[in-house]
């Protein structure tokens, strides 16, 4: 009888799927938050290393990358993603996480899963092991990479440039995928060109000069003129930007003042801009700096209390998955999981930093998916990602996610032989 690939990983999944989800409840019980995710990559690495991977740690942070060579052909690297959020979980399960952490501010926050990335890293050692035990159907080199700080959209851009790629070679392809919170486990979602928005923060302090409530002639509120900088930052997207293209500008926090009869002497705010072009993104930022400085100086502010913008180092340009690249996954994964289990979806405003991977000169050609994760019986509607009632269908996500993954992977470093 002819054995096919798909069906050698599909035993092999059943195999290991006991272990896996042991695996996948101890992450889950145990979230750390972005840059703190030591004892989440010591569970990954070693459960990698006792999959036959070469493992090296701290890069970029708590970043991992695993590798097994098989001989001569393609470098392909997978991600998975670490990083757990400052969310109380309340899904009731009987692993539910009942951690504490004290975060980036000095405060003690809840800590959750609550964007799956333990369900990504329960793939990758799935993926890791059927690779391993699957290495006479391929050649070539696999790159298993654990990213910190996903969710502060920093991790990736932090391993390159810690020199991922001198350690494991710079690789042909890059692979990552993500659960779906919106779609049936069993499917894989996917965009092909660009897929995500890039997105930047940015600080804004205006100045303007303090003075006492009740004499308003000898102070420059700042107030009046954030209030005024805020309404015309709503006429970028609206009248500057292109109607065909994608642009988002959100005023996400406003903080001054501290007493009733006083005006302060400035107002902190903080922005988020979204994107899909590197040329949005620049006239984006130049249309806030224009804006800022002009109401600021229409306001009699001197030349150098300007307002002062600061861009923070959590940005993620646009994820742009490769058509060429798509054009053999998705047949190949199409091929196993069924036609119309695969799902092309438009491009998202949200973000995610795993282009920064690709983003090296020259580019690195990327496919990104999604895997469905709502349990068809299941009689509640589906909880969004980051809630703290997000409650995936972990055998079907776990499963799933190892079969089309490995499937992908087969397709770009394999010959599939019967
Ligand atoms: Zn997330
Ligand atoms: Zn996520």
């Amino acid at each position: 009888m002819k054995i096919a690939c798909h069906d050698l990983v599909d035993r092999m999944i059943e195999q290991e799927y006991p272990s896996l989800f042991s695996l996948y409840r101890t992450l889950h019980q145990h979230p750390e938050l972005s840059e703190m995710e030591e004892q989440t990559a010591l569970t990954l690495s070693t459960s990698l290393e006792t999959a036959g991977y070469t493992v090296t740690t701290g890069i970029g942070g708590f970043g991992i990358a695993g590798v097994l060579d098989t001989g001569p052909g393609r470098t392909v690297l997978v991600r998975a993603d670490m990083d757990a959020l400052p969310v109380l979980e309340e899904t009731g399960l009987s692993y539910a996480s009942t951690e504490t952490t004290v975060d980036w501010n000095g405060r003690s926050v809840p800590v959750m899963h609550a964007c799956g990335h333990d369900l990504h890293m329960t793939i990758l050692a799935g993926v890791a092991r059927v690779m391993a035990a699957l290495q006479d159907w391929w050649s070539g080199r696999l790159v298993l990479v654990g990213q910190p700080s996903e969710e502060r959209v920093s991790g990736a851009a932090a391993m390159v440039r810690d020199g991922l790629y001198n350690t494991v070679g710079t690789p042909d392809a890059l692979l990552a995928l993500h659960v779906a919170a919106e779609y049936p486990v069993g499917t894989v979602i996917y965009t092909e060109g660009v897929s995500s928005a890039g997105a930047e923060s940015f600080d804004l302090k205006i100045f303007g000069v303090g003075g006492h409530a009740a004499h308003p002639n000898k102070a420059i509120d700042p107030i009046v003129i954030a209030a005024e900088t805020i309404l015309l930052l709503q006429t970028v997207v609206s009248r500057e930007i292109d109607p065909q293209a994608f642009a988002v500008l959100t005023v996400s926090s406003i903080h001054t003042g501290s007493k009733h009869n006083a005006i302060p002497g400035e107002v902190e705010l903080t922005l988020n801009i979204r994107f899909f072009s590197p040329g949005v993104r620049d006239h984006l930022i130049s249309a806030i700096e224009r804006i800022t400085a002009s109401v600021a100086r229409g306001a009699g502010v001197p030349e150098e209390r300007l307002p002062m913008l600061t861009l923070l180092d959590e940005s993620a340009p646009p994820m742009i998955c490769d058509p060429a690249l798509a054009g053999v996954v998705i047949p190949a994964i199409r091929a196993v999981v069924g036609e119309e289990q695969v799902i092309a979806v438009p491009p998202s405003s949200g973000s995610e930093d795993f282009g920064a991977f690709g983003a090296v000169d020259p580019p690195i050609p990327i496919c990104y998916f999604r895997v469905g994760s709502v349990d068809p019986n299941s009689t509640h509607p589906p909880a969004f990602l980051h809630s703290g009632k997000f409650s995936p269908d972990a055998e079907g996500v776990i499963k799933n996610g190892v079969r089309a993954m490995s499937i992908a992977l087969l397709a770009l470093l394999g010959e599939e032989r019967y």
